[in-house]
């Protein structure tokens, strides 16, 4: 009798280990971190059939950002639901917990539908996302780093989050700059531009310290706050998106952006530059750096000129860029039908269309950062940061126009011929 109780409770041991080891060897995909999202429709075998999660966008959109754990040694199959849902070099890698990303593959041309993944013995936690997914914790990394940074609060999002403000430079400078990114909180290259710019404001740089000395700059990181950290794809959002919200207003973020940016920037001339990428891969407009061009006369000349600029900077940088690329207002996606989709509704306008209402906004405009590749370059963390910190240098030359006493600047300077001193080693 008591060896059959023993057996028996041997047996139930075993079991139970049994239920244990299969729990722990089957593999978990989950979105359950910021900015994560994914839906998961099967796993069979060494195939994991997945989508991304659309939630309140109309009609179809492809960010997704998922970890898998407990698949160590393995080789897994992730197939999407249909093409067009992979980026150009491949899903983005983290193998620590989202800190920092490298693209699947060092070519674009990746299959955009699926891709295989083989797990190291050590990798408990991986990270897979359409690119290098950027949230507030990245934000609060950088600015750890750089004590003197400190933000403020923009507003409350509707979900009760603080939307951060950065205020930097010189407040009572007659110059101004509002960098704003994640109006589609999908859209997350933009916030490494917007580190590369504020590295060099920061830099002690010649540039640099003009940009901190002249210009009061004001900065949104994150626009569709909730959006970026719930993982949303944020682009035609219903009932529209935050970048189609400056007529109606119904977010918290825009109100606060269309009454504080005017109170900022009184009696400054500025720059408006908000920063988006583009649709995920493919086609002339999706793999290049490029502005989709504006209506107004007075814009498209500010655009033209500050794109002649950045063409300038970008020479020998990572990511090509020449004015050419611009999708002028009229072609493609860029038409007045973009912010007028229904006929008889409220009409939409967007971020930049409101700043050039604005009388002193020198340049209202945007750009286009495309999520992995442009012409043939790698678009990551450092060639954006690049990006950026070219931009600040335009910035720079931009806001000297002809006629004009700059401050700290002869009259008849030649900006052209400013260099930065070499960098010290
Ligand atoms: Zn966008």
């Amino acid at each position: 009798m008591k060896n059959a109780f023993v057996s028996l409770a041997l047996l139930c041991g075993l079991l139970f280990l049994g239920t244990a080891l299969a729990e722990e060897s089957r593999v978990a995909i989950d979105g359950d971190f910021a900015g994560g999202n994914i839906k998961v429709d099967s796993i069979e075998g060494d195939v994991v059939n997945l989508r991304p999660d659309l939630r309140d966008t109309r009609g179809d959109w492809f960010y997704f950002a998922f970890r898998v754990r407990h698949a160590q040694g393995r080789t897994l199959q992730f197939v999407f639901d249909h093409d067009n849902r992979v980026g150009a070099r491949g899903p983005a890698v983290s193998l620590d917990g989202g800190k920092s990303w490298k693209f699947l593959s060092d070519k674009p041309g990746f299959n955009s539908r699926q891709f295989r993944y083989e797990f190291g013995p050590d990798d408990k936690d991986v990270r897979f996302a359409t690119s290098f997914v950027y949230t507030q914790a990245d934000w609060d990394r950088f600015l750890s780093k750089r004590p003197r940074l400190k933000t403020s609060v923009l507003c409350k999002s509707r979900k009760g989050r603080d939307v951060e403000l950065l205020r930097l430079g010189n407040a009572e400078a007659r110059f101004g700059c509002v960098l704003t990114a994640r109006h589609h909180c999908c859209e997350m290259m933009a916030n490494f531009v917007i580190e590369g710019i504020l590295e060099e404001v920061l830099s002690g740089s010649g540039d640099g310290a003009w940009l901190a000395e002249n210009v009061s700059l004001f900065v949104v990181p994150f626009v569709d706050k909730d959006g970026v950290e719930e993982g949303d794809q944020g682009k035609n959002r219903r009932p529209h998106d935050h970048n189609r919200d400056y007529h109606q207003a119904i977010y918290p973020e825009i109100r606060a952006i269309k009454q504080q940016v005017p109170e900022a920037m009184q009696a400054k001339d500025y720059i408006f530059l908000d920063l988006h990428c583009p649709w995920l891969r493919g086609g002339r407009y999706n793999e290049a750096l490029y502005s989709p061009g504006p209506e107004s006369p007075k814009m498209i000349a500010a655009l033209k000129r500050f794109s002649d600029l950045l063409e300038a900077r970008q020479k020998g940088a990572i990511i090509p860029y020449k004015e050419s690329n611009n999708l002028p207002f009229g072609q493609g996606w860029n038409t007045t039908s973009n912010y007028n989709p229904a006929p008889g509704a409220q009409p939409q306008m967007a971020s930049k269309t409101w700043a050039a209402t604005q009388e002193n906004c020198l340049w209202a405009g945007t750009f286009e950062v495309p999520y992995a590749n442009a012409e043939g370059a790698v678009v990551d963390d450092v060639s954006c940061r690049e990006l950026g910190r070219n931009m600040a240098k335009c910035f720079r030359q931009f806001l000297r126009q002809p006629g004009r006493p700059q401050p700290g600047m002869p009259e008849e300077a030649d900006f052209s011929a400013v260099q930065d001193p070499p960098a010290r080693k």
